[in-house]
């Protein structure tokens, strides 16, 4: 599953484009592979 964030609201999305305001979401997968090296790095976090 691809998690995108929206840059105008900064709301997280799976759509290609925000519902909210229709701008083209940006990829958030570096947030994944930076919570990756993360010490505390939690799988379950990722399945909510
Ligand atoms: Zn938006």
């Amino acid at each position: 599953m691809l998690l995108k964030k929206c840059p105008e609201c900064k709301s997280y999305t799976l759509e290609e484009f925000c519902k909210k305001c229709k701008t083209k979401a940006k990829d958030a997968h570096y947030k994944f592979l930076k919570l990756r090296d993360a010490p505390k790095s939690d799988p379950e976090h990722f399945q909510r």
